[in-house]
């Protein structure tokens, strides 16, 4: 069986360096997302990773290097273009920002309506598949569904347009860990289910390396370290290192020698009993 490996890549970013007002915020950042694949970008706060996938979504414009989404490379601008990230989510790049960007006074129907495309009558039914605990508060406010259940509402109405490419900023923001185990495991369904590739920004590191394909760590904006997420998963001593950002060749643990001052005992003074 061929795995994601030799699925279509539809997201490759070469050399990227993004950031605000021309100040680089992620350098020389290489990244690809194939189809079927969920693919974490992990890091520490601050690293980057809300960055990399503003500029991916054509919400920021990037500094150097190139992106190319669902197999067109786009073109560089020193702005935003709101034409830009339109024809990106008609093309298939779905993105689900930090806060959710849930309207609470909207229920979760009206949301999933709304983002339905024209005709395309099965697709609320389809991207609640993934929820059914979402199928039963459908008529609820947003704003009165708990964290998680507005998660899933954020997700379900990114899969609405039946996006090729989805994105997810920060999964677990303000969830307590059994919900985020709860979360990631729909998200593995959806990429396997439906081919979908996904780029997932995380905290939980333990949590979304039992769930991803592969996985890229992010610190202070330069890649850190990138592989298969079992093998980051198994490597605690790697992954601990790529987060402190140390340099490789560094040693990893404080050695104690005979000599140590640690272990000298302190020189007695005048008033030592
Ligand atoms: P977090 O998990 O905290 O969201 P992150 O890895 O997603 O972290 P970013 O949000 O991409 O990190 O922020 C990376 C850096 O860019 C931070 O130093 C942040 O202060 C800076 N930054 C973020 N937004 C802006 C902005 N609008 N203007 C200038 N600098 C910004």
């Amino acid at each position: 069986m061929n795995g994601p490996s030799a699925s279509p890549v539809l997201l490759a970013l070469n050399d990227l360096t993004a950031g605000y007002r021309g100040v680089p915020v992620v350098r020389n950042l290489d990244l690809e997302v194939r189809a079927g694949e969920i693919v974490a970008l992990l890091g520490p706060n601050g690293a980057g990773k809300t960055t990399t996938l503003k500029t991916i979504s054509g919400l920021l414009p990037r500094i150097s290097g190139t992106i190319e989404v669902l197999g067109e490379t786009q073109a560089a601008t020193r702005r935003m273009r709101s034409k830009a990230v339109v024809s990106l989510a008609r093309r298939g790049l779905a993105h689900v920002p930090e806060e959710r960007a849930l309207f609470y006074g909207l229920s979760g129907r009206a949301h999933l309506r709304l983002a339905a495309r024209r005709g395309d009558s099965a697709a609320v039914t389809d991207a609640l598949a993934p929820f059914p605990a979402l199928t039963a508060i459908l008529d609820r406010p947003a704003g009165l569904m708990s964290g998680g259940e507005q998660q899933m509402l954020a997700i379900a109405r990114a899969l609405v347009a039946r996006p090729k490419l989805l994105m997810i900023d920060e999964l677990s923001l303000g969830l307590a860990p059994i919900i985020v185990e709860q979360l990631l495991t729909m998200v593995r369904d959806i990429a396997r289910n439906t081919a979908v590739g996904v780029l997932l920004v995380e905290q939980h590191v333990d949590a979304t390396l039992a769930i991803a394909d592969r996985a890229y760590v992010l610190v202070r904006g330069e890649l850190s370290a990138h592989g298969p997420a079992a093998e980051l998963a198994a490597d605690s001593q790697r992954l601990a290192q790529s987060y402190l950002g140390a340099n490789p060749g560094a040693p990893t643990r404080y050695e104690v020698r005979a000599d140590d001052p640690l272990l000298t005992d302190p020189a007695p003074t005048e008033d030592t009993p």
